[in-house]
């Protein structure tokens, strides 16, 4: 029994991992929400390195990603961030990530991955897949227009995963890109900071599919 749990719980960490190119609102509730749901004591953000599903598109540099997900959570006493994705060379796999942190913060710490449908639907092609659903459990995010098709959660071991609906907020990283490429804005989409940030730095000015290095 940890003397700095006057209930004997174990310490509930929930993991956000992401892009966050940039980070949004979506991101955010969906963080807010599951810690208020199960109870946790700290939400983790962990900007990825390269994310390898996104090997195909130019990505922002990891530092300007790692610097607007501190901007966005700093207000928020159980936000905090980790740059155990960005530090590491290599592309980015969740279980790396899981397996970091768990050395990072010892064993008696509960690891909850949050995660939207559309990743936990990819899942199963993750690397390290048997491990994972040892090291966290997980939680799905429902996202608006994504459904969580039976085929795949019924391959999911079920003590180890929870489906949460979370408000609708039909926000990407994609369609925030793409606004600011077209002069659109994204202003209440993502936190003031983020706005003034993406400004200042003259991110994703050119539409996403001509920009390069
Ligand atoms: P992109 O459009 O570039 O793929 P994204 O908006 O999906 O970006 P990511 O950084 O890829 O953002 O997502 C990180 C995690 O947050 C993923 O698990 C994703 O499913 C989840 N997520 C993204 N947007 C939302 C949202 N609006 N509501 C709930 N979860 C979300
Ligand atoms: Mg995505």
């Amino acid at each position: 029994r940890d003397p700095g749990e006057p209930n004997g719980r174990h310490y509930r960490l929930g993991v956000m991992g992401g892009t966050f190119d940039p980070i949004h609102h979506g991101h955010l509730v969906a963080a807010s929400e599951v810690a208020a749901r199960f109870g946790l004591d700290e939400v983790v953000f962990v900007p990825t390195g390269q994310p390898w599903q996104k090997a195909d598109r130019d990505v922002s540099g990891a530092e300007d990603r790692y610097l607007m997900t501190v901007i966005a959570t700093a207000s928020n006493p159980r936000f905090t961030v980790s740059r155990v994705d960005v530090e590491r060379p290599g592309m980015t796999y969740t279980v790396d990530t899981l397996k970091d942190l768990r050395a990072e913060r010892g064993d008696d710490v509960d690891l909850y991955f949050i995660t939207g449908a559309d990743a936990m639907a990819q899942i199963l092609t993750w690397r390290g897949v048997d491990e994972l659903f040892e090291l966290a459990h997980f939680v799905a995010c429902n996202r608006p227009g994504v459904e969580l098709d039976p085929a795949i959660t019924g391959g999911l071991p079920k003590d180890r995963v929870s489906m949460v609906s979370i408000p609708a907020l039909a926000i990407s990283s994609t369609d925030c890109r793409s606004r600011v490429a077209d002069g659109e804005p994204i202003w209440y989409l993502v936190p003031d900071g983020i706005v003034q940030y993406i400004q200042k730095r003259g991110l994703y000015r050119e539409p996403a599919q001509e920009r390069r290095e």
